[in-house]
């Protein structure tokens, strides 16, 4: 392994150039056009190996597309994403720039310099026997903003997969994640009826107090010891103080650890009753990305790319985050799924976002050698 980690550090100047050619083509969620651009280019770039490339039309979304290498009837799955959260033209604000071991623009880690590590994989896995396996590299257009068109996708392909191994980048401290939290979003809606304050208040019904009210339930429905989390974050309603107010809205975050509190959540906010019986409530929304829970089998997924780390003389360690990706959606498969395998850096989603460059050849060499165990494994 550290003559495979040797022969990736020497190809530097060649990844920052790589990785440089991809930042450039920005690719913001909702721009189409940005995303379908950068499919282009990856399918050019790749086109020196020999793989099967499939391309998934959207009409609102980008285009999602898949890279095959090998023609196996067993599957290793590598995920990354086109789509960045930088809206089109942060380019000129926040420019490709190499300096001190670092590289910064928009999307270096989350989740360019991921393109760079499998094209390195490709290079690598050029002259290794795949036995019964293909190796599937999906980039879905639309993580950032929860997949709601590549998820389906994501499940389809891990559904077929012996394991899943997404490459969005590990923790600032280089920690792969093995656990991430499931959640959703709702949004609880009060019709009231308006009157004047001081004239005939009691015709009125007052849609923010009752909003109050249902908040104050809500709020029940956390679970600390089972790590559900629920956040109110946004709040609307109400035109002027003397006027009871015949709307309020509220946007309500939620955090799942646990499979079972998907259900109990969903039916939580289904059993929300007005107290006001003159208001009306609608509840919508849902607990859209399921956990991912760290199995015996990720667990066992973890420590064969930890033994690897060892022999490059990196002691991997694991974390379980907050927030979710495409590995959420391959979880849900039952599949072994290891998050966070791709390069690191800092300040990922701001302007500051950085990449340190050498992460890059070692990560490939971790995912390298794990691709390489799972198929003599599977043999
Ligand atoms: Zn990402």
């Amino acid at each position: 392994m550290q003559a495979v980690l040797e022969k990736l550090r020497e190809r530097k100047a060649e990844s920052i150039e790589l990785l440089q050619n991809f930042v450039v083509v920005e690719s913001f969620s909702h721009d189409k056009e940005g995303i379908d651009q950068l499919s282009n280019v990856l399918t050019e770039v790749f086109s020196k190996y020999n793989l099967t490339i499939e391309r998934y039309p959207q009409e609102q979304y980008g285009d999602h597309i898949r890279f095959q290498l090998g023609q196996g009837h067993k599957q290793i799955l590598l995920i990354s994403h086109l789509d960045t959260v930088y809206p089109k033209g942060t380019i000129k604000t926040m420019p490709f720039i190499v300096e001190e071991g670092k590289v910064m623009g928009p999307g270096v880690i989350d989740i360019k310099a991921s393109y760079v590590m499998v094209y390195h994989l490709f290079d690598l896995l050029q002259d290794v026997e795949l036995n019964d396996y293909q190796i599937v590299w999906l980039l879905t257009s639309d993580e950032e903003i929860g997949s709601p068109s590549g998820k389906v996708i994501v499940e389809q392909e891990a559904g077929k997969s012996d394991a899943v191994l997404v490459l969005e980048p590990a923790t600032d401290d280089g920690e792969i994640k093995t656990a991430r939290k499931g959640g959703g979003k709702f949004t609880v809606a009060v019709t009231g009826i308006s009157a004047h304050a001081g004239l005939n208040p009691q015709d009125g019904a007052n849609a923010i107090e009752e909003l109050a009210y249902q908040i104050t339930n809500i709020v029940s429905f956390a679970n600390e010891s089972k790590g559900t989390t629920i956040n109110t974050g946004e709040i609307k309603g109400g035109n002027l103080f003397n006027v009871v107010p015949d709307f309020a809205s509220a946007e309500i975050d939620v955090r799942v650890t646990e499979m079972s509190e998907v259900a109990r959540i969903e039916e939580a906010f289904q059993t929300l009753r007005v107290r006001n019986k003159r208001t009306k409530l609608k509840v919508t929304g849902s607990v859209y990305r399921p956990p991912l829970i760290r199995t015996d089998q990720t667990s066992h997924l973890f420590h064969l790319a930890q033994n690897i780390g060892n022999q490059i003389n990196v002691e991997l360690t694991d974390k379980m985050v907050g927030g979710g990706s495409d590995g959420n959606y391959a979880a849900k498969t039952g599949k072994p799924v290891l998050d966070g395998l791709g390069p690191y850096g800092g300040f990922a989603h701001s302007p500051n976002e950085y990449l340190w460059i050498d992460t890059i050849a070692e990560r490939t060499a971790i995912v390298y050698g794990l691709i390489r165990e799972l198929i003599s494994n599977g043999k």
